[in-house]
Protein backbone atom coordinates (compact mmCIF):
# COMPACT_ATOMS: atom_id res chain seq x y z
CA UNK A 1 0.00 0.00 0.00
CA UNK A 2 3.05 2.09 -0.41
CA UNK A 3 2.40 5.78 -1.60
CA UNK A 4 -1.29 5.72 -0.67
CA UNK A 5 -2.67 8.80 1.20
CA UNK A 6 -4.90 8.71 4.56
CA UNK A 7 -7.83 9.43 2.48
CA UNK A 8 -7.35 5.77 0.59
CA UNK A 9 -6.63 4.11 3.83
CA UNK A 10 -10.29 5.83 5.21
CA UNK A 11 -11.77 4.62 1.69
CA UNK A 12 -10.40 1.12 2.52
CA UNK A 13 -11.23 0.95 6.24
CA UNK A 14 -15.09 2.28 5.34
CA UNK A 15 -15.24 -0.24 2.80
CA UNK A 16 -14.23 -3.24 5.15
CA UNK A 17 -16.60 -1.93 7.67
CA UNK A 18 -19.60 -2.03 4.86
CA UNK A 19 -18.77 -5.23 3.59
CA UNK A 20 -19.39 -6.33 7.11
CA UNK A 21 -22.53 -4.97 8.05
CA UNK A 22 -20.44 -2.57 10.88
CA UNK A 23 -21.01 0.64 9.55
CA UNK A 24 -23.56 1.46 11.97
CA UNK A 25 -21.12 0.17 15.24
CA UNK A 26 -21.99 3.01 18.12
CA UNK A 27 -19.02 5.19 18.64
CA UNK A 28 -18.91 4.41 22.30
CA UNK A 29 -18.18 0.52 21.51
CA UNK A 30 -15.60 1.69 19.23
CA UNK A 31 -14.25 4.43 21.86
CA UNK A 32 -14.22 1.22 24.12
CA UNK A 33 -12.57 -0.99 21.68
CA UNK A 34 -9.87 1.17 21.35
CA UNK A 35 -9.73 1.72 25.42
CA UNK A 36 -9.63 -2.44 25.46
CA UNK A 37 -6.50 -2.79 23.02
CA UNK A 38 -4.88 0.11 24.56
CA UNK A 39 -4.75 -2.26 27.39
CA UNK A 40 -3.86 -4.85 25.60
CA UNK A 41 -0.44 -2.88 24.37
CA UNK A 42 -0.05 -1.95 27.62
CA UNK A 43 0.44 -5.30 28.66
CA UNK A 44 2.89 -6.02 26.66
CA UNK A 45 5.09 -3.80 29.45
CA UNK A 46 3.99 -4.97 32.04
CA UNK A 47 6.31 -5.07 34.78
CA UNK A 48 9.45 -3.73 32.88
CA UNK A 49 10.35 -0.25 31.38
CA UNK A 50 13.11 -1.00 28.38
CA UNK A 51 14.69 1.66 26.79
CA UNK A 52 13.69 1.87 22.88
CA UNK A 53 16.78 0.72 21.65
CA UNK A 54 16.20 -2.42 23.65
CA UNK A 55 12.68 -2.81 22.91
CA UNK A 56 13.43 -2.14 19.00
CA UNK A 57 16.25 -5.32 19.52
CA UNK A 58 13.53 -7.39 21.05
CA UNK A 59 12.15 -8.11 17.71
CA UNK A 60 9.28 -10.30 18.53
CA UNK A 61 7.97 -7.96 20.90
CA UNK A 62 8.08 -5.12 18.41
CA UNK A 63 5.80 -7.95 16.16
CA UNK A 64 3.22 -7.94 19.32
CA UNK A 65 3.45 -4.36 19.51
CA UNK A 66 2.42 -3.54 15.90
CA UNK A 67 -0.66 -6.30 15.98
CA UNK A 68 -1.72 -4.43 19.27
CA UNK A 69 -1.18 -1.03 17.39
CA UNK A 70 -2.94 -2.18 14.06
CA UNK A 71 -6.00 -3.24 16.48
CA UNK A 72 -6.14 0.60 18.00
CA UNK A 73 -5.53 2.37 15.43
CA UNK A 74 -7.66 0.59 12.85
CA UNK A 75 -10.53 0.99 16.05
CA UNK A 76 -9.24 4.81 16.07
CA UNK A 77 -9.59 5.23 11.69
CA UNK A 78 -13.13 3.33 12.25
CA UNK A 79 -14.26 5.91 14.29
CA UNK A 80 -13.22 8.97 12.61
CA UNK A 81 -14.07 7.40 9.20
CA UNK A 82 -18.04 6.63 10.67
CA UNK A 83 -18.31 9.98 11.95
CA UNK A 84 -17.02 11.26 8.87
CA UNK A 85 -14.01 13.12 10.29
CA UNK A 86 -10.96 14.09 8.28
CA UNK A 87 -8.23 12.40 9.92
CA UNK A 88 -5.54 14.12 8.05
CA UNK A 89 -7.24 17.20 9.39
CA UNK A 90 -7.67 16.53 13.12
CA UNK A 91 -3.78 14.99 13.28
CA UNK A 92 -2.59 18.05 11.60
CA UNK A 93 -4.24 20.03 14.08
CA UNK A 94 -3.86 18.30 16.82
CA UNK A 95 0.10 18.57 16.02
CA UNK A 96 -0.43 22.64 15.85
CA UNK A 97 -1.82 22.53 18.88
CA UNK A 98 1.17 20.45 20.86
CA UNK A 99 3.29 22.39 18.32
CA UNK A 100 2.14 25.72 20.59
CA UNK A 101 1.65 24.18 23.92
CA UNK A 102 5.14 22.37 24.00
CA UNK A 103 7.37 24.10 21.83
CA UNK A 104 9.89 22.06 20.02
CA UNK A 105 12.60 24.47 21.30
CA UNK A 106 11.63 24.09 24.90
CA UNK A 107 10.71 20.42 24.90
CA UNK A 108 13.80 19.23 22.99
CA UNK A 109 15.88 20.19 26.19
CA UNK A 110 13.64 17.76 28.27
CA UNK A 111 14.25 14.91 26.52
CA UNK A 112 17.78 15.67 26.39
CA UNK A 113 17.62 15.46 30.82
CA UNK A 114 18.57 19.17 30.90
CA UNK A 115 17.85 19.56 35.13
CA UNK A 116 14.25 21.01 35.69
CA UNK A 117 13.02 21.24 32.17
CA UNK A 118 10.75 17.85 33.81
CA UNK A 119 9.07 20.23 36.03
CA UNK A 120 8.31 23.16 33.21
CA UNK A 121 6.37 20.38 31.49
CA UNK A 122 4.02 19.80 33.70
CA UNK A 123 3.82 23.36 34.59
CA UNK A 124 2.50 24.05 31.01
CA UNK A 125 0.18 21.25 31.26
CA UNK A 126 -0.91 22.48 34.40
CA UNK A 127 -1.87 26.05 33.33
CA UNK A 128 -3.31 24.36 30.03
CA UNK A 129 -5.40 22.55 31.70
CA UNK A 130 -6.74 25.38 33.91
CA UNK A 131 -7.43 26.98 30.97
CA UNK A 132 -9.99 23.92 29.63
CA UNK A 133 -7.90 22.83 27.07
MG1 LIG B 1 -5.49 -6.79 20.51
Amino acid sequence: MANKSIKDLEKKVFTHLKERGWDNLRPADLAKSIAIESGELLELFQWENKSLEDVKNDKEKVEKIGRELADVLTYALDIAVLLKLDTEKIIIDHLAHVEKKYPAKLMKKRVAGEPGTEALYWKIKKEYRKKGL
